[in-house]
């Protein structure tokens, strides 16, 4: 069982807080789309025979791409590699591709299951966020996903920034769950060196990000989604009906995947690999089938602290007996000895010999998994 993410490094303009990989302009498109497609061909082994149970177009803004741009790397990726009959196939789309047109060819394409950068239902808010669509576009493109058989959809919204009052936050809350949403995923705004907004905040044109501002809008949303029926099954991600995303779950519970295309990241268990956060050389790199890429081997110290940190953020919790066979029993009674204190202070709770963060524990999560670190 295993993975593949496909980065598609366009978007239309520079959202102001954003820092990952991807250019404003399209000029490499074909180049870059005949690249990842050798890419896929060259890295037909890495995941060494394993079948694939998701594939996830995310970027950048994947959306795009054409439907039929889209189907034609589907199709190599059918050629050479192994691709379940329920695969979970998911677009990151944002509102403005999503007209009804596109959504119809999407649904008669293998994209089945859509991931909307929302992000806030309030002009004001996204325009200081420089994003390219407008609030009713966000509306419409959710009802348009909704009414032509996009059930397995996912929104991402956003929290914690200057303009977004209780008010505000309590209203797009409200909008995506009396839409039926049945997954959603809401971050809280960071301030990342290299961002438009860092620039602003510094030079004062912007006011910083309020912690306790923040913190109040996260436990709102615990709340307001567990009150509606929704699993709060990773700290950013809630799902109705145990929709779980299958792509991020995978890759929490250390399961293989291949990255392709400038910038993105791949993991086969024992190394980490990324690619080249750059398109030219990403292509020019790929045109001589070389690939543009660097790798680490991962210790046996880094992949148990890369699991305390995923699986603590998750329902599943930390497993003992999962460490205990894969770790040793040294490693399991350091962990037990570290986590005293945040058990003690009610942050953490055991159940079944696994270690889950409390609601409290869930405000201090990245806190308290680097005190649980080896
Ligand atoms: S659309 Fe997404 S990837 Fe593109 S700039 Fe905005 S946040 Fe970043």
């Amino acid at each position: 069982m295993a993975g593949i993410y496909i980065h598609i490094p366009f978007c239309k303009q520079a959202c102001h807080y954003c820092d990952f990989h991807f250019s404003t302009s399209l000029k490499n498109r074909e180049d870059l789309l005949a690249s990842i497609k050798m890419e896929l061909y060259l890295q037909k082994e890495y995941l060494k025979g394993q079948s694939l149970e998701t594939v996830y177009f995310g970027g950048g803004t994947p959306s795009l791409l054409t439907v039929a741009e889209l189907n034609s790397i589907m199709d190599i990726i059918h050629k050479h590699h192994s691709l379940q009959g329920d695969a979970e196939i998911t677009l990151e789309a944002n509102p403005d591709d999503l007209d009804l047109k596109k959504i119809t060819e999407l649904k008669g394409s293998p994209i089945n299951r859509l991931s909307i950068g929302i992000q806030s239902f309030y002009d004001e808010d996204l325009n200081w966020m420089n994003r390219a669509h407008r609030a009713e576009e966000a509306q419409s493109a959710l009802m348009n996903a909704l009414h032509h058989g996009f059930e397995n959809l996912t929104v991402d919204l956003i929290y914690g920034y200057p303009l977004l009052s209780h008010e505000k936050w309590n209203k797009n809350l409200q909008k995506v769950i009396d839409l039926g949403i049945p997954h959603i995923s809401a971050y809280s705004m960071t301030v990342e060196a290299r961002t438009a907004l860092n620039h602003q905040i510094t030079k004062g044109q912007s006011a910083p990000m309020d912690e306790e501002q923040s913190e109040r809008q996260f436990i709102f949303l615990m709340e307001t989604l567990s009150a509606n029926g929704y699993e709060h099954y990773e700290i950013s991600n809630f799902a109705k009906d145990k929709r779980y995303a299958r792509h991020n779950s995978n890759y929490w519970k250390g399961i293989p995947y291949l990255g392709i295309g400038p910038s993105a990241h791949s993991y086969n268990g024992t190394h980490r690999s990324w690619n080249i956060a750059n398109n030219s050389k990403y292509i020019a790199s790929i045109k001589e089938k070389k690939l543009p890429q660097e790798q680490e081997t991962l210790t046996s110290t880094n992949r148990l602290n890369e699991y305390i940190m995923t699986s603590l953020r998750t329902i599943w919790g930390i497993d003992f007996t999962y460490i205990l066979g894969t770790f040793g029993a040294e490693h399991l009674h350091q962990l037990q000895s570290n986590a005293q204190q945040h058990l003690k202070s009610g942050h953490l709770y055991l159940h079944e010999d696994k270690l889950f963060l409390s609601q409290k524990g869930k405000l201090l999560a990245d806190r308290i998994a680097a005190d649980l670190f080896f």
